[in-house]
């Protein structure tokens, strides 16, 4: 099953919800950043996550999300536009932690995401197309990237939200399966509709479990939500990476001539690596004669 979101309303438009599968974002996340289980973990929900939130955005719009805490993962960055393109970069991917007490069920390795992300700050950046790109802030929960999420949305945007985001890792370190889902109720939903969410929640499978043994997204809803579920749209995920050889030229025109002769003098060439995708990109001695000519007639 390839990966993708969809969108649903129920009881009359009063509560929103999304709900995915992101196995193959997730696997090649991983792959593209050679992380270990704790990694895949970390950067896949936070993936999940930013894919979800674009498709909450409208054409152009972007999400970037920053999870900056002080654990030994050190940063995590996902981007994500309104067609669920979404990339992202994990600063230590190799870090490993003891497994931690109490696991979903038994051959999912226990990760300690939360040890791994530590304390610090969530950031979401919302670029709406606008002069100003939009930051709203929290601290981080507990590091485990869904709980700092509801609390985002609790007091970032004022709104109820529950939500899970999982990824499941074999011991081969390979990604067996990722997925997430965010419901949100707006003003007026009555006590017992929330009463009945709540007690779901409570009972819940982890995720992963699920997707494993073959739930779609629109189950995955169906088991959460009461009454009759409008299924909207459904959007494709997919990892992409709007970098390019052009974008790194400009890069290095505005390091300035000075600069530019001197990586030409010192290692006579340079490679310049996206953090998002790993792509490499290659500058021999000629390249950067050109740029720096380029760079004197600035
Ligand atoms: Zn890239």
């Amino acid at each position: 099953m390839s990966d993708y979101i969809v969108r649903a309303t129920a009881l009359e438009g009063k509560l929103r919800a999304f709900a995915c599968t992101t196995t193959e974002l997730v696997r090649e996340l991983s792959n593209r950043h050679g992380c270990l289980a704790l990694a895949s973990a970390a950067l896949g929900r936070t993936a999940t996550m930013g894919a979800m939130m674009g498709v909450m955005l409208k054409g152009e719009e972007t999400v970037t999300i920053q999870v900056r805490g002080d654990g030994p993962l050190g940063k995590i960055i996902v981007s994500a536009d309104a067609d669920a393109k979404v990339r992202g970069y994990i600063e230590n991917p190799l870090v490993e932690l003891p497994p931690r007490e109490g696991g979903a069920y038994e051959d999912v390795q226990k990760l300690d995401v939360g040890r791994g992300v530590g304390e610090g700050f969530l950031l979401v950046t919302k670029d709406l197309g606008m002069k100003e790109p939009y930051t709203g802030s929290v601290p981080l929960h507990n590091g485990e990237i869904a709980e700092d999420f509801v609390y985002y949305y609790a007091q970032s945007e004022q709104t109820p939200t529950a939500l899970a985001l999982g990824v499941l890792v074999d011991k081969g370190q390979s990604v067996k399966a990722a997925g997430g889902f965010v419901i949100q109720l707006l003003p007026g939903v009555a006590d017992e509709d929330i009463t009945y969410i709540e007690e779901q929640l409570s009972k819940f499978p982890h995720i992963t479990q699920l997707l494993v043994n073959g739930a779609t997204p629109e189950d995955i809803l169906q088991r959460l939500i009461p009454g009759e579920i409008n299924f909207l749209e459904t959007y494709p995920v997919s990892f992409t990476c709007d970098c390019s050889r052009d974008r790194f030229e400009r890069g290095l025109l505005s390091l300035g001539a000075a600069e530019i002769l001197s990586i030409l003098e010192e290692d006579k060439g340079a490679e310049l690596v996206c953090h998002f995708c790993n792509e490499k990109y290659q500058f021999d001695e000629e390249d950067l004669q050109e740029l720096l000519q380029q760079a004197e007639t600035r």
